[in-house]
């Protein structure tokens, strides 16, 4: 029989027999509330052959609903005592535990190869941890996490909104994000002094044939100074105003707009036109722009 989803009284009672006090450090804050749970797996997406990935285990409260998804669990916890005792807890055959730092795991880390990220993530890590298993796992088909509700205003958000910022464009870059709900503080132990927001994501098709690191190396500088022209905030990046005048004028972009009107293709295009254009060359828009392609 699958094991029974952890309401408020279980949690308590699993954290006192852990010897479990929360830490803030580690973003330690555990789901009690069944409904909530039933709502993010449902919400996620899954199919009984997904592999799911979930970051954070924590006492086991959403691992436990994801057990009853999927045919594979892989739960990736930092905290040993924690990774530790989710087997107990989580009694499925078909769950691998990873006393691992999130940041840090290898794709070769995970058999089988996990298909979809659904974690309740640790807060101040949550942008770098997304992306970085993007960019380690190409198995992953999409997901959905759990995260501060400003940062996941800040991860859905396009060109032209206040909170478009660097890591609306880099989740861009690897897949097509939309908020998914919002989740009050009261469902959590200890409660967080900030609303929680859900974010759901499909990987897409990488914009452009240019490196990643390439594309987020302008990302990196046009937002380093969100409030000047690209043309300024890009000459530390291109070696100079005048060059990077140069390479904007070859992707097509005025070199007085500003990073946050732009969409992640035309970052893309800004990285093929410097990559394309040698210094002082003339370069047409037409050489960088992505062809059409007939379908
Ligand atoms: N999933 C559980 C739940 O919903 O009740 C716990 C979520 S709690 C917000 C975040 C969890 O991530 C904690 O269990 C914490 O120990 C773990 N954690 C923090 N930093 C981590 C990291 N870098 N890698 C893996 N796990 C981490």
């Amino acid at each position: 029989m699958a094991d029974a989803l952890l309401g408020p009284a279980e949690i308590r009672e699993l954290a006192a027999r852990l010897g479990v006090a929360p830490t803030k450090k580690l973003g330690q804050n555990f789901l009690h509330d069944p409904n909530t749970i039933r709502r993010i797996v449902a919400a996620a997406g899954l199919t009984p052959d997904d592999v799911a990935l979930e970051v954070g285990p924590g006492l086991g409260s959403l691992t436990l609903g994801l057990a009853g998804a999927v045919k594979h669990v892989h739960a990736v916890e930092i905290d040993p005592r924690l990774a530790e005792a989710l087997p107990a807890t989580v009694t499925a055959a078909h769950l691998t535990v990873h006393n691992a730092d999130a940041l840090h795991v290898r794709g070769g880390d995970f058999d089988p190869a996990p298909t979809m990220l659904v974690a309740n993530l640790p807060y101040n890590v949550a942008v770098p941890v997304v992306l970085h298993l993007l960019a380690e796992l190409p198995s992953l088909r999409g997901g959905l996490v759990m995260v501060q509700k400003e940062v996941a205003d800040r991860l859905v958000a396009g060109p032209g909104s206040k909170v478009y910022g660097v890591p609306s464009v880099k989740l861009a870059w690897y897949a097509d994000a939309r908020a998914a709900g919002k989740v009050p503080p009261a469902v959590f132990w200890p409660v967080p002094n900030v609303d929680s927001g859900l974010v759901a994501f499909t990987r897409r098709t990488p914009p452009g044939d240019i490196d990643r690191s390439a594309v987020f190396a302008v990302v990196d500088a046009a937002f380093a100074q969100r409030r000047k022209t690209l043309r300024a905030a890009l000459a530390g990046w291109a070696g100079g105003a005048a060059r990077a005048e140069e390479v904007l004028v070859a992707a097509g972009i005025s070199p007085q707009a500003r990073g946050e009107s732009l969409t992640v293709e035309q970052f893309v295009a800004i990285a093929a036109a410097a990559k394309l254009s040698p210094p002082g060359g003339k370069l047409s828009p037409s050489d960088t722009q992505p062809e059409e392609v007939d379908s």
